[in-house]
């Protein structure tokens, strides 16, 4: 099944939180996952979802739920796509970027979105050229 996933990472790259949606488009807003970002906003240094039948893009409503999480958190963690085709980081000064070196836990974010197998890249593969 196809779905859209939700980890927040720490500094060392840590998975702190996850949840999945019931979708492979959306990941509707909810409680748990806010209460979670203002639980570990301390240690909190990335969020990241995927798109497992992409775009490798930020969608409208990402970019109006990236600000107001930046409005309500006063920091700018970063945020961070992922879709079959490799992973999309919006820095914290804003800027948008495609990462060359995904982190370990890309592959567990598309296995859990239900991206192995049939896609392009491959978990194990995804740090490849
Ligand atoms: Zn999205």
């Amino acid at each position: 099944m196809r779905r859209e996933v939700c980890f927040l990472i720490d500094g060392a790259g840590r998975i702190l939180w996850s949840d999945a949606s019931m979708s492979p488009v959306a990941l509707p807003d909810s409680r748990a996952r806010w209460e979670a970002i203002w639980s570990h906003r301390a240690q909190l240094a990335e969020i990241s979802h995927s798109h497992p039948v992409g775009p490798l893009a930020f969608s409208r409503e990402d970019e109006t739920t990236m600000e107001a999480l930046i409005q309500a958190l006063g920091a700018r963690p970063r945020f961070s796509v992922v879709a079959p085709e490799g992973m999309l980081v919006r820095d914290r000064d804003g800027q948008v970027a495609r990462v060359t070196e995904e982190p370990w836990w890309t592959g567990l974010l598309r296995l859990a979105s239900g991206m192995s197998g049939e896609s392009g890249a491959m978990p194990w593969r995804a740090s490849a050229p």
